[in-house]
């Protein structure tokens, strides 16, 4: 069972500061699989919910921040949890404000780092809602990524709790720098193709790059399990015949879509095979991005499938 903790300190005062970033974080999570914390012990807010057949307590702590480590080692106590399985979501107290700071897989270092901008930002106002912002992110060891963001502010951006988003990001890695994803191997390129064109907006692009991570992981699923994905003419078989067919097997739809008689699935479904409109695209992207995220992880978690994993470079954490 996963603890996941958001910090930061109840009152108005700190509402919407970086303070409160914890809190933020578990209220999105929340809010996206329609749950609240409704229970109140060891000084926390809690709830302890289901999601793609994992437990989870979420919490956030009642006490002031520098307490909160009395309530979580309380709750680790009461329900068992092991260290590992324990994420505390808090804003970053070491990263100074104007600092950019993201994380990639340093060949130089053979891990994944954090790479910081260093010194102040080159900031261009393309208009009063509008900044361009070029930097160059560092390595410890000297490693760079030289990186580009035209951030948008909904609001007046000289306030305390400014609403940005990043609207268009490009990045140029240099030859000792890798992006950080490897845990499902070429995947990953699509997943991060297909989350750029959500952030620029391009809702039908991103539909159509979860689509591509969709058919292939099914398709090499049927391929391990034995079942012909082509007709005996050596045609593809209609993509849901050999879907249904996977599942059957070995169950790789997440419960999420498979409750209600794969209603929101078959929902999805339909999205994903058909022309998409952009706005269509931008509503349904964040489920869609579950539910693949959802079979790439019970894919990854099935015994059956530990030697094609391998095979297809999965990391196995
Ligand atoms: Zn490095």
């Amino acid at each position: 069972m996963k603890l996941i903790a958001g910090l930061g300190n109840i009152g108005s005062a700190y509402v919407n500061t970086r303070h409160n970033a914890g809190f933020m974080a578990i209220n999105y999570i929340l809010k996206t699989f329609n749950i609240s914390l409704d229970k109140y012990n060891f000084d926390c807010n809690f709830n302890i919910v289901n999601i793609n057949n994992q437990k989870a307590i979420f919490l956030e702590p009642t006490t002031l921040m520098n307490l909160s480590g009395n309530c979580i080692s309380q709750v680790i106590k009461f329900f068992k949890i092991n260290p590992m399985d324990l994420i505390i979501i808090q804003d970053d107290l070491d990263l100074d404000i104007g600092t950019i700071a993201l994380n990639y897989h340093c060949i130089t270092c053979d891990d994944l780092r954090t790479f910081y901008s260093k010194g102040n930002l080159s900031c261009v106002f393309v208009n009063k809602n509008l900044i361009s912002i070029d930097a160059v992110l560092s390595c410890t060891c000297g490693s760079t990524v030289e990186g580009w963001f035209l951030v948008e502010c909904q609001n007046d951006i000289t306030s305390n709790n400014p609403k940005v988003r990043i609207l268009k990001h490009s990045e140029k890695l240099s030859d000792t720098v890798a992006h950080k994803g490897t845990v499902y191997g070429e995947y990953e390129e699509l997943l991060e193709k297909a989350e750029t064109a959500f952030r620029e907006g391009l809702g039908a692009g991103s539909i159509i790059y979860l689509r591509k991570v969709f058919e292939s992981v099914t398709i090499h699923t049927a391929r391990t399990l034995s079942i012909n994905p082509n007709k005996d003419n050596g045609k593809p078989r209609p993509f849901k015949d050999v879907l249904e067919e996977v599942d059957g097997r070995v169950h790789i739809i997440p419960d999420e879509f498979s409750e209600n008689g794969y209603q929101l699935f078959g929902e999805l479904s339909n999205v994903i095979h058909r022309d998409t409109e952009e706005n269509v695209g931008l509503q349904k992207y964040e489920p869609l991005h579950r539910l693949v995220i959802g079979i790439l992880e019970n894919v990854r978690n099935k015994e059956e499938f530990k030697a094609a994993i391998r095979a297809l470079g999965w990391s196995e954490e």
